[in-house]
């Protein structure tokens, strides 16, 4: 009998192995899933914004506040709007600027303002007539605005839709200017949704004419060189065609600076032989980048680096990433797809394999990898692959992992558990496991002086019910026992057992009712029981198998703190039951 109770347990060890062999394909399944998603999110961008803010930090973290030295900046503040005048400035203004700047032997000069619409003829000529005679390029830029904006009224208000959608149309300083310049160029800078500016487009086109971002012919022509084609900036684009400005120096800290009226006072000053504060020679060779600086007027933006960054900033970081070959590279989406793809199965690998402590290190490890290493590339090559997405999923993989072992040893737990407990047979305590119980609340029901009884039965004639319908039959008499035995267990619903039933032996049983004196344990539990085993029809094979069983029952005496008297004196009213007859009830002796 024993061997069949082993041969089922393995039986179902077995099955919980070749179970758990098939749930670790299913938690693989889940894995894939997981990184597919992953890879998808990443193909489609949808956290690209995240990525933003991580390229922000390795901004933050590299900015080298190195720049190339041929760059000047000539600010128009605030201050030296109060001193020379509210802006527009008359263009005799700019004519002086550009004579001076060519005198003084700048390389270039950038005027980053459009100089649309006529104003004094006189200062129209004096321009042109200055334009027309210095020998440095001059760069001017154009902006690009909707031609006309949409517009419908709500209540008598009008409302602007599309703005910038659109037909859009190229805002040209006067011919004459513009004749005069080397290049024109545009200077349309659109930030993120998060309010950062972190891109440049290389051109930009209205439908009809194309024309590259202003710095780009400033810095090329500087170098001898024409200004590359749209699709030679692709390497160095991201998925929209953008390129991401590599912001090297806060405003005011990397590039040198002027102010346009110290400019003015030192022109004014050399030529009334007074030593100049800015001297000609900190110009020569340069490349000069002229515009508003003031707030309101310059197309503020915000950056990784500053709050507030004026847009004559950006030219010159532009400019400057020409000049050094120092640029940011996007690594293509492809690649960063793939590179998620090797992450999530790595990950998935480990978590699947490693128990848990070593999968929260190799995850960590993995994780901490692909940080540094995307660090590394950044700080030495400038590239950037994605971060945000592989350490998303290394930590989604690793909480479902974790969650998943926990429920799935809970549960095991559980299952090991009822096996190492339960007889295979019957579902019953195993007398073991019984006698753990027994001796606890035995101990407990002395201590709290509780009534406790127990009834031992055994089944008449059993072996004859083997003999005549066969072991199977046997088997089954004893499952519908000890059927019967448990409906007639009290619980504390839906799980606790008040009572406990177990399997003695072969074919006999032990019951103990707690808080249930000699009376209500033999009298009425004992005595029910014994009917409804005889009363219930015990089928086998068409046939009715006759059961009967006998009792004893026996219960705990004040100052017994163990069960075996108590149990020794169940076991002899059953002997007695057995002598007077079998079927029926027998208690035991004081
Ligand atoms: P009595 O009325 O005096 O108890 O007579 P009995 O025939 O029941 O005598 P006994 O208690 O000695 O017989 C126990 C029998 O129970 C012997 C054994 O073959 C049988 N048995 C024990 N375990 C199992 C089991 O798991 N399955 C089956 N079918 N029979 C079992
Ligand atoms: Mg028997
Ligand atoms: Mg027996």
């Amino acid at each position: 009998m024993a061997n069949e109770g082993l041969i089922e347990t393995t039986e179902k060890l077995f099955t919980r192995t070749r179970f758990r062999e098939y749930r670790d394909w299913a938690r693989m399944g889940i894995y894939l899933l997981v990184t597919g998603v992953f890879v998808f999110l990443c193909w489609t961008q949808k956290l690209d914004r995240f990525e933003n803010i991580v390229l922000d930090n390795f901004i933050k973290r590299t900015a080298s506040h190195r720049v190339h030295p041929s760059i000047v900046l000539f600010k128009i503040s605030q201050e030296t709007l109060s001193e020379i005048g509210s802006w527009p400035w008359p263009r005799r203004y700019h004519a002086v600027m550009a004579r001076l700047l060519d005198e003084w032997k700048a390389a270039a000069v950038l005027f980053d303002f459009t100089l649309e619409g006529e104003t004094l003829p006189e200062d129209d000529n004096d321009l042109a007539r200055a334009l027309s005679r210095v020998k440095t390029p001059l760069y001017l830029p154009l902006d690009l605005k909707p031609q006309k904006e949409r517009k419908f009224w709500v209540h008598g208000m009008p409302v602007v839709l599309d703005k910038d959608e659109g037909k859009l149309k190229w805002v040209h300083s006067l011919p004459e200017f513009e004749e005069k310049a080397k290049a024109i160029g545009h200077r349309k800078l659109v930030s993120d949704t998060d309010g950062i500016l972190r891109r440049f487009d290389p051109f930009l086109n209205d439908g009809n004419e194309t024309y590259p971002f202003v710095a780009l012919p400033v810095a090329f022509d500087f170098l001898h060189k024409p200004v590359p084609p749209a699709a030679e900036w692709n390497r160095l684009a991201d998925d929209q065609g953008k390129i991401p400005i590599p912001w090297t120096c806060k405003w005011d800290e990397g590039f040198v600076y002027y102010n346009y009226a110290d400019l003015l006072h030192s022109f004014y000053a050399i030529q009334r032989g007074v030593s100049p504060m800015i001297s000609p020679k900190e110009i020569a060779g340069k490349i000069c980048l002229v515009g508003l600086v003031s707030e309101g007027d310059a197309g503020v933006k915000t950056t990784p680096l500053d709050v507030s960054y004026p847009v004559l900033g950006v030219y010159a970081h532009v400019i400057n990433s020409i000049l050094t070959g120092n640029w940011i590279r996007p690594v293509p989406r492809w690649i960063n797809c793939l590179c998620l793809l090797g992450i999530g199965l790595l990950a998935s690998f480990f978590f699947l394999v490693l128990r848990r402590a070593s999968s929260l290190l190799a995850g960590l490890l993995l994780g901490i990898g692909w940080f540094l290493f995307c660090f590394l590339m950044f700080y030495n090559g400038h590239l950037w692959f994605t971060l945000v997405y592989p350490i998303l999923l290394i930590s989604f993989l690793f909480v479902f992992s974790a969650v998943y072992v926990q429920i799935t040893v809970t549960r095991e737990k559980t299952q090991l558990f009822h096996l190492a407990t339960r007889d295979g047979l019957t579902d019953l305590y195993v007398i073991r496991h019984f006698r753990l119980i027994m001796n606890q609340i035995v101990r407990e029901a002395n201590m709290r002086k509780e009534p406790l009884s127990i009834v031992l039965l055994d089944i008449d004639d059993f072996k004859k019910v083997n003999d005549t319908y066969g072991h199977p039959a046997g088997d089954l008499v004893l499952k519908k026992t000890a059927a019967i035995l448990m409906s007639y267990i009290r619980k504390n619903r839906p799980f606790r057992e008040i009572d406990f039933a177990a399997r003695y032996g072969g074919e006999e049983f032990i019951i103990m009712f707690r808080k249930a004196n000699i009376k209500d344990a033999a009298l009425v539990a004992a005595e029910r029981i014994r009917k409804k085993i005889e009363s219930a029809k015990f089928e086998w094979e068409g046939k009715t198998i006759p059961v009967t069983i006998s009792l004893g029952v026996a219960s705990l005496h004040p100052g017994e703190n163990i069960p075996d008297p108590m149990v020794h004196r169940a076991d002899a009213a059953l002997y007695e039951a057995k002598k007077a007859g079998k079927n029926r009830v027998c208690v035991e002796k004081n």
